[in-house]
């Protein structure tokens, strides 16, 4: 469902992506691990087009994300339907990036009024499943600041999934927690990976993607390293990088 293609990102002089390619199957969990500073929050980025790619393309089911091809050629896509697309696609960072001016409620409701145009009775009820789905359910009116750190990242992946985005998209969402929050946040990743949903995880949790991966993607120095089943990429690495790297790691 999504096709990375030889996707290459420069920011001035430093090539932070040198023609990256990643395939994910409806349904599939991927985890991209990596030196920091290899390119992975970049790579995201470029997925959902928060950043433009300078060569390549990112389809998801067949569409080019953020742009159209007309007569060979790749042209932007006006920003309405860029919103559009992103809509499809969740993402979830590192320090939660809640409002904090709102309560959990109106962060949760606000892109399926605002983007999905539903009316307020159905983003509610939306809302509301997906809390129960993070095991939030009665915390709607708490403001951010009022939950830890674990509980505010579970709202976070409630808030992207409210929209029933097509993709997901983490960037290591449990670096920024004390450790005895962390699993809290991988059982929700969890649940939702057996109950079916594409994920693009970017973690440091190798026990996560050893557990619930399909692949697992070495990114180094803007390249794809190695891809593959956890069971090879994780246990029996063929690539000196890879294990140089989760030598350091483990
Ligand atoms: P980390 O594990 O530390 O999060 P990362 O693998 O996510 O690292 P990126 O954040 O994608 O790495 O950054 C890759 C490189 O691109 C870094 O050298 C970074 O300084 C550079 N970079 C990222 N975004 C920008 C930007 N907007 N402008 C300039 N340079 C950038
Ligand atoms: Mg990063």
């Amino acid at each position: 469902m999504l096709d990375v293609r030889e996707v290459r990102k420069s920011f001035g002089q430093t090539e932070v992506l040198r023609g990256v390619d990643l395939s994910v199957r409806r349904g599939e969990v991927t985890c991209v691990i990596g030196p920091s500073g290899s390119g992975k929050s970049t790579l995201l980025r470029c997925i959902n087009h928060l950043e433009k790619v300078d060569a390549g393309r990112v389809e998801i089911d067949g569409d080019l994300v953020g742009y159209r091809e007309s007569g060979g050629k790749l042209r932007e896509l006006p920003d309405r339907q860029v919103a559009r697309q992103r809509a499809g696609i969740g993402m979830v960072f590192q320090d939660f990036n809640l409002f904090g001016h709102l309560t959990v409620l109106q962060n949760l409701v606000e892109a399926p009024i605002g983007v999905l145009g539903l009316p307020k009775e159905e983003a509610v009820a939306r809302a509301r499943r997906e809390l129960r789905r993070v095991g939030l359910e009665g915390r709607e009116n708490a403001y951010p600041r009022q939950l830890s750190g674990g509980q505010q990242q579970r709202v976070a992946i409630a808030r992207a999934l409210v929209v029933e985005p097509k993709l997901l998209l983490f960037d290591e969402p449990t670096s920024a927690l004390d450790p005895e929050l962390v699993g809290e946040v991988l059982a929700v990743m969890h649940d939702l990976a057996r109950a079916g949903q594409t994920m693009v995880v970017v973690t440091h949790e190798i026990g996560f993607a050893r557990e619930a991966a399909d692949s697992v993607v070495f990114l180094d120095a803007g390249e794809v390293v190695e891809t593959g089943p956890p069971g090879e990429v994780l246990t029996n690495p063929r690539h000196a990088r890879t294990q140089e790297f989760l030598q350091r790691t483990l």
